[in-house]
C-alpha cells in the first residue's frame, strides 16, 4: 500500500491488535501495585517479538529502537506511581503507538522503504486533561509545522492517539483516537487527502456484525459522516471530520484488503 502511493506521505500509526487493552490491564495492576503486571508485561512483549520476527523473515532487521521501548517501560512500572491514575494511564497505555511506530519504521527501513519515525508527542501540543486531552492548536500548529516540514525523508510514520503537555508529559486523545490524530495533522499540513485504512471495503449502511445484507456507501457528506459517528458507527471518530471539513479535504476509507478498491470517500 505504501508502494502504490508514491510521493510525501505521513503514516499515522495505531497500537497492533488487542495492545491497548493489555495495556490498561497493566496500568490497573501497576497503580494497584500489583504483581501480576510482570506477566502482563511479558505477553505484550512476547506478542510483539512474534510479530517482528515474522516481519523479518530470516533478514536482519535493527529493532533495537522496540529494546529501548520496552526498557524503559519496565522502568517505569517498577517506580511506584504518582496518586493520578489518569495521568500514569497515559504514561503507559501510550507504548502501545510508541512500539508499533518503531517495529514498522525499523522494517520499512530494512526493505527499502526509508522513513523518518517521529515523536509526535513533541508536536502535537495538549493540555492536561489526561485520557481525553485538548489540542492546543496554535502551538500544535507551530511544532507540526516545523517538525514535519524539516524532515529528511518523504516517508514519515508517527503515532496516532498521542499528544504531549508543554511540560514533556504524555497524553492521550481518547480511545480510537488515531483517526483523528491523522485529521489534525492533514489540517496542519494542508493534506491532498487523508485515508482510514481498515478491514471493511469501506462505509457500510449497517453494522454488518447485526445485518448481514449490508451495502457499502460510495459516498457521503461531512455532516452525513458526523452524524453516523455521533450515532455510534465505529469506523470513524467523531472529532476526526471537523479538522478536514475546514479544510475542505477528502477523507477515504479503504480495505487494507484491496487497496485499489475506491471505498467510501
Ligand atoms: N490504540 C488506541 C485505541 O485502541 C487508538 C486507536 O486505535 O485509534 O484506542
Ligand atoms: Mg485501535
Amino acid at each position: 500500500i505504501i508502494r502504490m502511493f508514491p510521493g510525501p506521505k505521513v503514516v499515522v500509526i495505531s497500537a497492533m491488535g488487542k495492545t491497548t487493552n493489555a495495556l490498561e490491564e497493566l496500568v490497573k495492576a501497576y497503580f494497584k501495585g500489583d504483581q501480576g503486571k510482570t506477566d502482563i508485561l511479558g505477553k505484550i512483549r512476547q506478542y510483539h517479538d512474534d510479530i517482528m520476527l515474522q516481519l523479518a523473515n530470516g533478514q536482519q532487521v535493527d529493532y533495537s529502537g522496540v529494546d529501548h521501548l520496552f526498557c524503559a517501560l519496565e522502568d517505569r512500572l517498577n517506580t511506584p506511581p504518582s496518586m493520578n491514575f489518569d495521568y500514569e494511564y497515559d504514561q503507559i497505555v501510550s507504548y502501545g503507538e510508541l512500539v508499533s511506530t518503531a517495529i514498522i519504521s525499523s522494517f520499512y527501513n530494512s526493505i527499502g522503504l526509508t522513513n523518518q519515525w517521529i515523536d509526535i508527542r513533541k508536536s502535537l501540543i495538549t493540555d492536561d486533561t489526561y485520557r481525553d486531552a485538548n489540542i492546543n492548536w496554535p502551538l500544535s500548529e507551530k511544532q507540526v509545522r516545523k517538525t514535519f516540514d524539516s524532515a529528511t525523508h518523504e516517508l514519515i510514520i508517527t503515532q496516532g492517539f498521542l499528544g504531549g503537555t508543554t511540560t514533556n508529559h504524555t497524553t492521550t486523545l481518547g480511545r480510537e483516537g488515531s483517526d483523528y490524530t491523522a485529521a489534525i495533522l492533514a489540517n496542519i499540513l494542508d493534506a491532498r487527502d487523508v485515508t482510514i485504512w481498515k478491514n471493511v471495503p469501506g462505509i457500510l449502511n449497517a453494522d454488518p456484525d447485526f445485518l448481514p445484507a449490508t451495502q457499502k456507501l460510495d459516498e457521503l457528506s461531512y455532516r452525513e459522516a458526523i452524524e453516523l459517528s455521533y450515532s455510534g458507527a465505529k469506523v470513524i471518530h467523531p472529532k476526526t471530520i471537523k479538522p478536514l471539513q475546514n479544510k475542505h479535504i477528502p477523507l477515504l476509507v479503504k480495505s487494507f484488503d484491496n487497496p485499489e478498491k475506491e471505498g467510501t470517500i
